[in-house]
C-alpha cells in the first residue's frame, strides 16, 4: 500500500524524483545503493547541486536560503532523494546546529554560520557525549572558564562522530558548578582547527571510521563563540536533540531498503521456489513494511503539528530505528551464509568481486553498524523513560 497525495504533491514527487535522476551522478547512487561508503567530497558535490537548485537545506525556511518547502513537500523531498539513493543530509549543521541558530543565534553568528552550512563549506561535528555522560548527559565536565573576553575549554568528549571530516563543532561544555546540573551547561561552536583540540579515531564493529574521541587542552574560543545566553546550553540542547531524533527515523532510507529486501528475496530461491513467495518470510516483511508506513503516517502527523519536536520526535527515533533494525535482520536472513563473509583488515569496500550475489559484502558490516541506532541519539530507553514521564505513566 502506498499513501496517496494530493496532486499538487504528487507532482512536487515526480518533480523531485526527475530532477535527482537527472543530477545525481550515477558513482554516488551506485555506493549509496550498495551502502558503500560516501566520501566528503560525494556530499559535498551532490550539495552543490541541491544549492544550484535552491533546495539545498530543504528543512530551512526561505529567509535563511532554505526553499520554504511546506510539510508534505519536506516529506515528499526527503523520502524521494532517498528512495533514488542520494547521499543522507548531513544532520549536525542542517538539522541540529541550525534550529538553535534559527532560535537564539546572534545577527553576527546567523550571517556568518548559515550561508556555510548551507554549501557545506562549514562541516559540524557534535561535542556532546562524554565518557561517563550519555544517557546521562547532564552529568557531562567538560569545563569552560571565562578568560578576559575569551573561554578556555579543557576535557574529553566521547562518540564525536565525524569529527575527523567536520571544520567546525557544536559542543556543550560546564560553565557553572556551583548550581544544578542542567543550569551550568552553556553551547558554543568554533573551528576545529582551534589550537589544543585532539582527534582520536573509534573504529567501530563494521571495521570502519566513523566516530572518535575528541580532547580539549586549554582550547581558547572568544565569547562570539558562545550560543545564546550562558548556562542556557541545556535548553538549547533539547530542541536540538528534538531535530537529531526526527532525522534519526530515515524514512526514506527504510523505504529503499525494503524495495532493495523485496528484490533481492524474490531473485533467491530456496527449495524451487523464490524466497519472497515462502509465507514466515513474506509475513516478516509484511509485517515491517506495515510499521514504515504506520511511521510515515506520525511523522506526517508530527511535521503537521509545527513548532519544535516533542514527544513525537522520541516516538519516531524509537520506531525507526527499531524498523532499520527489522529491515537488516532480514536481509542478513535472506543472504544466509552469503552474508556472513566479512574481513574488516581488508577493507570492507575496495572493490573485490562479490561473494554470493552483488550486495552481500555490505550486508554485514551493514547489519553490524545498525545496532548503534537503538543507542546514538539517546537510547531507546532513555527515549521511552522520556514518552512515559511525558504521558504521565
Ligand atoms: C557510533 C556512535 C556514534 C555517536 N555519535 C555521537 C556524536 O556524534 N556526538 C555525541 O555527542 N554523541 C554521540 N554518540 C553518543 C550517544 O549519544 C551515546 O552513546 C548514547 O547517548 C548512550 O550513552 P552511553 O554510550 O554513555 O551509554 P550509557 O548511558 O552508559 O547507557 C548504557 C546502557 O544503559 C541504558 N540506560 C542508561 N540509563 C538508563 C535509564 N535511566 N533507564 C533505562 N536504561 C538506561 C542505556 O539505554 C544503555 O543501554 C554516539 C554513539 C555511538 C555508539
Amino acid at each position: 500500500m502506498d499513501l496517496k497525495y494530493p496532486e499538487r504533491a504528487a507532482r512536487f514527487a515526480d518533480e523531485v524524483r526527475a530532477f535527482v535522476r537527472k543530477e545525481l551522478p550515477a558513482e554516488i547512487r551506485d555506493k549509496v545503493q550498495r551502502r558503500q561508503k560516501i566520501t566528503p567530497e560525494d556530499q559535498r558535490t551532490w550539495q552543490r547541486k541541491l544549492c544550484d537548485k535552491g533546495w539545498a537545506c530543504p528543512s530551512w525556511p526561505k529567509e535563511y536560503g532554505g526553499p520554504g518547502f511546506d510539510v508534505m513537500e519536506r516529506m515528499i523531498f526527503d523520502n524521494i532523494c532517498s528512495e533514488e539513493g542520494a547521499p543522507s543530509a548531513l544532520p549536525f549543521g542542517e538539522l541540529m546546529i541550525s534550529p538553535v541558530l534559527f532560535a537564539v543565534g546572534s545577527p553576527e553568528q546567523k550571517a556568518q554560520l548559515l550561508p556555510k552550512i548551507r554549501t557545506l563549506e562549514y562541516w559540524f561535528c557534535q561535542g556532546f557525549s562524554e565518557p561517563g555522560s550519555g544517557s546521562d548527559l547532564a552529568s557531562l565536565r567538560t569545563r569552560a572558564v571565562q578568560d578576559g573576553d575569551d573561554w578556555v575549554i579543557n576535557g574529553q568528549k566521547m562518540w564525536t562522530s565525524g569529527a575527523h571530516n567536520a571544520n567546525w563543532i557544536f559542543m556543550l561544555v560546564r560553565t557553572n558548578t556551583e548550581v544544578k546540573q542542567q543550569e551550568g551547561i552553556s553551547m558554543f561552536v568554533f573551528p576545529m582547527s582551534t589550537p589544543g583540540i585532539t582527534v582520536r579515531p573509534i573504529v567501530t564493529m563494521d571495521g570502519e571510521h566513523h566516530t572518535n574521541e575528541t580532547f580539549f587542552d586549554n582550547v581558547r574560543v572568544p565569547k562570539t563563540a558562545l550560543i545564546g545566553e550562558v548556562n542556557k546550553g541545556w535548553t538549547y540542547a533539547k530542541l536540538l536533540l528534538g531535530h537529531e531524533r526526527t532525522s534519526i527515523a530515515r524514512i526514506g532510507q527504510s523505504k529503499r531498503e525494503l524495495r532493495r529486501l523485496k528484490a533481492l528475496a524474490s531473485e533467491i530461491n530456496i527449495t524451487g521456489a523464490p524466497l519472497m513467495d515462502h509465507t514466515p518470510f513474506r509475513d516478516r516483511v509484511a509485517a515491517v513494511e506495515i510499521e514504515l508506513l504506520a511511521l510515515e503516517i506520525t511523522a506526517l502527523r508530527a511535521i503537521a503539528k509545527g513548532g519544535s519536536p516533542g514527544v513525537e520526535a522520541n516516538l519516531l527515533k524509537v520506531k525507526g530505528s527499531e524498523i532499520q533494525q527489522k529491515l537488516t535482520e532480514l536481509f542478513m536472513d535472506a543472504a544466509g551464509p552469503y552474508g556472513l563473509p566479512f574481513d574488516p583488515d581488508r577493507g570492507l569496500h575496495d572493490g573485490n568481486e562479490p561473494i554470493g550475489f552483488d550486495e552481500a559484502a555490505s550486508l554485514g558490516p551493514n547489519y553490524l553498524m545498525t545496532r548503534v541506532v537503538t543507542i546514538y541519539g539517546g537510547s531507546n530507553e532513555i527515549q521511552r523513560n522520556i514518552v512515559s514521564k511525558t504521558l504521565g505513566l
